[in-house]
């Protein structure tokens, strides 16, 4: 067969805030002499960082007391010590000069009266120091970096083709694997340095804020190569997802004054976090409401049977809700047929993050099990463990990391780039094999159709492995993914069978990456014997340092198992002491 081949020097395989923010460092440092290929499997403008609401943290303003020390300081804390320390020292050092970046490149921040960057309060920070435009901060700055790219040529994008795999050999990036939609046949990318920015895996969960096209496949398609992923167990529930549908209702909101409440009228919050109120860590908030739920001081959606709390923006008044968090208002009205200004929203937990991801260095540069790099591969965005996240992000500290990362892979990618001989590429023969896996699904006539085994999977994540987590909740969890797992090779099918645009295989295709992620969560959890930021056990519900102040790496082990080994976490500053908010 004849195979279709692509070569750049520099392949990016997302084109959210990070792989966007890689492109532009390439280009800016390097014009003309990089050719850089940028694949999405959305449009490119649609990928998920886009939605990001509430803002981005940066000390801009050290005169008023804000001081990098304390946001490194905020970022371990809030990842209950599990964050590696010399990576955060390193992104708060460079967030400021990127959103001062964003603000040449032409990105409108909101104010202050005195025309100065307004900083808003988020979760876990002790000081005002996040950036947001409005309540569409994500839109504003996908569409910044895409404007600044468009100043350079010598880039070229590929919208809705979808990355199967990546090739790795002799300790080397060598070239992916591509599905073009537009006529079905596997493309062959050649290429001398690969940045993987593919996000997170958010859409395991049903209940989610994260897009459709959320499905972890950078993760599985690493894992698949070799590859160990970091931290996986870490998935952070978000307090405040609107009920029923999930959308983020943005911690902006709370940032703005507003009140959690339970079914007495009460702010339940002073009961959990008598300082920092609504304001505690995403971690900390989730399990106080859950709590709530739990003794029956909540509320059920009628039509979804799902339990809530309350958020109540009332007292803002509508000039501020209108001002600050117009997103908010608009989102309640069209998808709750609420209006914040006279009437509290119902939330609940929302599964938002993915702390856990593509075990790097401190730089970014993809590592293999035995701590070496990969060569010529980088990996930036929420698809990276760097980590700086730990087992619990704060709000507002993603967008930062997007910025930054994506800012170091560019150059770094670029340096290795510039000296590498040739474009390396995965043998021919092999476009062959892929294909027949990729089609595997398309060929079987009937069975269990795809998209019932990803909604399976949905909801058993959504109760086995969400806020609060048990033994034996977590074993029958694990029995049901490896359940699926089998239906899907065995038995699943999809209905579409054409080559062109076949969104159907898609979704089946995610599926199996879904699949491969949720067995190393589900590993990781019950492996994990303690409680320890996002990943709460009712069975041990301390934090441990003694046995698990440790990162769980997990390596993929014959076709249908993980392994699972430990590395200690890099401390530099901060030894761990007691949460308290
Ligand atoms: C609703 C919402 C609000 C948020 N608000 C905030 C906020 O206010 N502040 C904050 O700091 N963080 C926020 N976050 C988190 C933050 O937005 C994300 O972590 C971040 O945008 C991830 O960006 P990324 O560049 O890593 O990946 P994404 O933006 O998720 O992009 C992934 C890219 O990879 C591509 N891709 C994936 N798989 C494949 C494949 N197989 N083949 C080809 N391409 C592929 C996609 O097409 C896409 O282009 C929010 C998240 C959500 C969901």
């Amino acid at each position: 067969m004849t195979v279709e081949v692509v070569e750049h020097d520099i392949v990016i395989v997302g084109s959210g805030i990070a792989g966007l923010r890689a492109a532009v460092e390439i280009k800016r440092n390097y014009g003309d002499k990089l050719n850089v290929g940028l694949i999405s499997k959305v449009q490119l403008m649609r990928s998920h960082s886009v939605a990001a609401e509430g803002g981005t943290a940066a000390v801009l303003y050290r005169e008023e007391g804000d001081s990098y020390a304390l946001h490194a300081w905020d970022t371990v804390k809030g990842s209950d010590f599990l964050a590696d320390q010399d990576v955060v020292w390193l992104m708060v050092k460079l967030a400021a000069e990127e959103v001062r970046l964003l603000e040449h490149w032409g990105l409108p921040w909101s104010r202050r009266p005195d025309g100065r960057i307004a900083l808003r309060p988020f979760g876990g920070h002790s000081f005002n120091r996040t950036l947001y435009a409005a309540d569409k901060t994500g839109f504003y700055e996908m569409q910044t970096l895409y404007n600044k790219l468009l100043e350079y040529d010598g880039w070229e994008r590929y919208d809705e083709w979808f990355v199967t795999n990546i090739y790795v050999d002799e300790g080397e990036f060598k070239g992916l694997f591509t599905l073009n939609p537009r006529d079905g046949n596997i493309y062959l990318f050649k290429a001398k340095a690969a940045i993987l920015a593919t996000g997170g895996a958010g859409r395991l969960y049903s209940f989610t804020t994260y897009s459709h096209s959320v499905t972890g496949d950078g993760l599985a398609m690493a894992m698949r190569a070799g590859i160990p992923l970091k931290d996986m167990e870490f998935i952070q529930f978000h307090p405040t997802g609107l009920v029923p549908s999930g959308i983020l209702i943005t911690e902006g909101a709370r940032g703005e004054g507003g009140y959690l409440i339970n079914n007495k009228g009460e702010r339940f919050m002073a009961r959990y976090a008598p300082q920092k109120m609504e304001l505690a860590p995403r971690d900390i908030v989730s399990r106080a409401i859950m709590r709530e739920i739990v003794e029956g001081k909540g509320f059920i959606d009628e039509v979804s049977g799902l339990e809530y709390v309350q958020l109540d923006l009332r007292h803002l008044g509508e000039d501020k809700i209108n001002d600050k968090l117009p997103a908010v208002r608009e989102i309640a009205l069209k998808h709750a047929g609420i209006d914040p200004v006279e009437e509290p929203i119902p939330i609940r937990p929302v599964a938002h993050y993915t702390m856990g991801g593509i075990h790097t260095d401190t730089y970014y540069r993809v590592l293999d099990k035995d701590g070496r790099w990969i060569r010529g591969l980088f990996a930036a965005g929420e698809v990276a463990a760097a980590s700086i996240h730990g087992a619990n992000r704060l709000g507002s500290n993603s967008t930062t990391e997007c910025l930054v990362s994506g800012r170091i892979t560019g150059i770094l990618a670029a340096e290795y780039a510039l000296k590498a001989e040739e474009a390396k590429e995965p043998p021919r023969d092999r476009v062959a094999a892929e294909e027949d896996w990729v089609y595997s699904l398309v060929k079987r006539e009937s069975g269990t159709p795809s998209y019932m085994v990803r909604r399976e999977l949905q909801d058993t994540m959504g109760s086995k492995f969400y806020v609060f987590r048990t033994e034996d909740g977590m074993r029958d969890g694990l029995l049901k993914i490896v359940k699926l797992r089998n239906i899907m090779r065995s038995d699943a099918y999809v209905e579409d069978k054409s080559r062109v645009y076949n969104t159907d295989l898609i979704l089946a295709l995610e599926t199996v990456n879904m699949l491969d992620i949720a067995l190393v969560i589900a590993k990781g959890a019950i492996t994990r014997l303690e409680s320890r930021g996002a990943h709460y056990r009712l069975d041990y519900t301390k934090r441990d340092d003694v046995d698990w102040l440790k990162h769980t790496l997990a390596l993929r082990y014959g076709e249908d198992d993980v392994s699972l080994y430990y590395e200690p976490v890099r401390i530099t500053t901060w030894k761990p002491t007691e949460r308290k908010y």
